[in-house]
């Protein structure tokens, strides 16, 4: 049995870390503070919301959420984010994603000041993920990265494969094993011969969308496999993208569904949080 890489033990230490930079920071009048826009009433967006909120709570982060309804138009949004800009009280502005067809997501995300864009979706910040330099990382891929950290698992000289190739996972993650001296190869819709990429992989990073996607047959002898996947079975059962009860026999060590990367996800964002606050020198509310 594979070694469980504990996203929800390892998540609670770095945020009691940071519960000790919070009052770090207060005493030197800096107080990190986190605005969530959700729009519409996604039931999965709540949950992530509300989780999110949460977080902030227990280590002392101030946090105001905008809850707008689903027919919000786009130039609204744009000057809510124009305002929190603005905000000397706001270290960190989050749009939750997916938003309605009718807003054009990219002209969100670039709206949002890059100090305060603690998703590291902007532009500038997607930039600097490229060439090094960065202050924030998005956050899953950061978290897959620290929580492999902690397990003393390096990806220096290993075959790592990602599987997906989206922006806020598969694009950054690949790129933050580049920056480990990972030999990484991006896997995705169009990929032939998927099976043998993944049975190559020492480290695998499975972010598809699709339940189970991953089975033994496709796993290497000994591989870390980290699974992002987030799916709701009929039965309103959380499962990843691997087939946890088959691959575990296979590989060396992989996170579960639910408590791996997701717990992670959460503790990067508080993480930015309280790093955008330092840089912008937040003010109390
Ligand atoms: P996207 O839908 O944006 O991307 C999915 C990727 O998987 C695409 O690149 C797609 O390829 C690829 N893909 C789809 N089908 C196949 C296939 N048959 N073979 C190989 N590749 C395939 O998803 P996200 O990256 O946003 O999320 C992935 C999963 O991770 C979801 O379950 C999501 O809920 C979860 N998630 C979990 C988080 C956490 O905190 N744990 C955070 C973010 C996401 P192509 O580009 O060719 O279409």
């Amino acid at each position: 049995m594979a070694k469980l890489l504990s996203g929800k033990e390892v998540s609670e230490r770095i945020k009691e870390e940071l519960r000790g930079d919070v009052s770090e920071l207060k005493k030197q009048g800096i107080f990190p503070g986190l605005a969530v826009i959700i729009v519409g009433d996604d039931p999965a967006s709540r949950v992530y919301v509300n989780n999110k909120k949460k977080a902030c709570e227990q280590l002392g982060i101030y946090s105001e959420e905008y809850a707008l309804s689903g027919d919000t138009k786009e130039d609204e949004l744009i000057r809510l984010i124009e305002n929190l800009n603005k905000d000397e009280a706001i270290s960190a502005i989050l749009v939750q994603l997916p938003l309605p067809k009718h807003i054009d997501e990219k002209r969100i995300i670039e709206a949002i000041n890059p100090k305060k864009d603690v998703d590291a979706f902007h532009p500038v910040n997607v930039g600097r993920i490229m060439t090094g330099g960065y202050d924030f990382v998005p956050c899953t891929p950061a978290g897959i990265m620290e929580l492999i950290k902690e397990s003393g698992i390096s990806p220096n000289g290993k075959e790592c494969v990602v599987v997906g190739r989206s922006n806020i996972v598969g694009k950054p993650m690949a790129m933050l094993l580049l920056h480990e001296n990972g030999t990484v190869t991006i896997c995705h819709s169009r990929t032939k011969n998927l099976a043998e990429k993944t049975k190559n992989a020492d480290i695998l990073v499975v972010a598809v969308g699709k339940p189970k996607f991953v089975t033994a047959d496709m796993v290497k002898e000994g591989a870390v496999v980290i699974d992002v996947g987030i799916n709701r079975t009929e039965d309103k059962k959380l499962v990843g993208d691997v087939d946890f009860e088959g691959v575990k026999d296979v590989a060396s060590a992989i996170t579960p569904v639910p408590g791996g990367v997701g717990p992670m996800t959460i503790a990067m964002l508080m993480k930015n949080t309280v790093k955008a606050a330092a840089i912008n020198k937040t003010k109390s509310k």
